[in-house]
């Protein structure tokens, strides 16, 4: 396994092996394609006999360098680095599912991979049913003959209700089913689901991982013999990360533990001011003891994260005026980022639903999402509270 122990140390000191010229720093590997030794390289190349490069959609050191950092902080044996989170959520699914599978997926999941599920699968006879996050009573009757996979988040967006990974590990083993968590939000600083029963682990790397708004990437982490069928898929779909975005995100990596230290300080002082404010209706974060499931939220993860979610008493129209009313913080749907971001789900990213559909995924008129950056805290609580005014 690993030479070290600790996070943080695997974060910087996984590195592809120097070129001649002994850089301390990994070069980009701007390059297509790789030359063969000779015939018989070429030949165990292709054959899978020997590990090494061929051609950049195939893999390409800084790829593999992501790749191998990823696998570390994760616990998982391999991996493949593609080109944004979707093409991961995609990818992860897509390689394993065939006409007549069903899929059992959580409702409160990213838009994108909403999209796929229900109108991208269908129309390839791949089937689903959405389970609510707060009823995982309810998940072991959906289970059918063809059920092949889980698909989750955890915590969820932007209600930051859990899920309980060793539970649903349990019960992904006894379906034999595969069991694919998207890891995004915790990051595996915060959460390790391999750890728990996951067998696929899915990020996209544009929020957290690369924390600096620079670049859209994703990986999948999981088994050999699970990475094996992924690697199959992409080899010859081609969702390959570029050589220059890997590169960003393994240089980013190397500081993840002190961001989402930083990210997850600030986020639960954040939290403890807003529920002392008299605006504010109820606010959601794993590390409150307020919080439904802080037990669990203690039990499977490192730190509480960066999003806060709260609800402006004044419902919609409140929501808007906050955000309008905003000096420093950025009004954007993204999250994952150094600045501090606000966003008000009911009038953006979800507007599109129905109240019920909304109320479904607990998005209430007046939830403010609050994806915690690293300015000070005393900036941030300042920006609040002026626009709570
Ligand atoms: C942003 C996001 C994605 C999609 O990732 P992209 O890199 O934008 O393609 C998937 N899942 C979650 C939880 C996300 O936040």
């Amino acid at each position: 396994m690993n030479k070290y122990d600790n996070f943080e140390t695997l974060a910087v000191r996984i590195q592809t092996e120097n070129s001649h010229n002994r850089e301390h720093s990994a070069p980009i590997y701007m390059t297509s394609s790789f030359v063969f030794e000779d015939a018989e390289q070429a030949r165990a190349l292709f054959a899978d006999e020997i590990a090494g490069n061929i051609y950049t959609r195939f893999s390409n050191p800084n790829s593999s360098e992501f790749i191998e950092k990823v696998c570390a902080m994760e616990g998982a044996e391999d991996g493949f680095a593609v080109a944004s989170g979707m093409s991961a959520m995609f990818t992860s699914m897509a390689a394993f599912l065939k006409n007549g599978d069903h899929l059992l997926v959580c409702r409160s999941v990213f838009g994108s991979t909403h999209q796929i599920v229900s109108q991208i699968f269908p129309r390839w006879g791949i089937q689903h049913t959405y389970v609510d996050i707060d009823q995982p009573e309810n998940w072991e009757k959906h289970i059918q003959p063809n059920t092949k996979m889980i698909f989750l988040e955890t915590p969820s967006n932007p209600s930051l209700d859990l899920i309980d990974l060793e539970w649903v590990g349990k019960l992904a083993a006894k379906h034999n089913l595969i069991l694919n968590v998207d890891n995004c939000f915790a990051t595996p600083y915060l959460q390790t689901p391999i750890k728990w029963g996951a067998h696929l682990v899915t990020h996209s790397a544009t929020k957290f991982m690369d924390g600096q708004g620079r670049a859209i990437g994703g990986i999948i982490v999981g088994s050999k013999e699970l990475i094996k069928e992924v690697r199959f898929f992409s080899r010859h779909t081609g969702p390959c990360l570029s050589p220059f975005n890997s590169w960003i995100l393994s240089k980013s990596l190397e500081t993840l533990a002190v961001r989402m230290d930083r990210h997850c300080e600030n986020a639960l002082k954040l939290a403890q001011w807003l529920e002392t404010h008299p605006e504010v209706e109820k606010v959601k974060y794993p590390f409150l003891p307020s919080h439904p499931q802080f037990d669990l939220a203690k039990k499977q993860m490192r730190q509480g994260g960066a999003l806060v979610t709260f609800y402006v008493k004044g419902g919609v129209e409140k929501g808007r005026r906050f955000l309008d009313n905003l000096k420093m913080m950025s009004f954007s749907a993204n999250l994952g980022d150094t600045r501090t971001i606000a966003t008000h789900p009911a009038s953006t990213t979800h507007s599109k639903l129905s109240d019920e559909e909304r109320a479904q995924v607990g998005i209430l008129p007046g939830l403010i999402r609050i994806s915690v950056g690293l300015e000070h805290i005393d900036d941030i609580i300042k920006d609040v509270e002026q626009a709570l005014k």
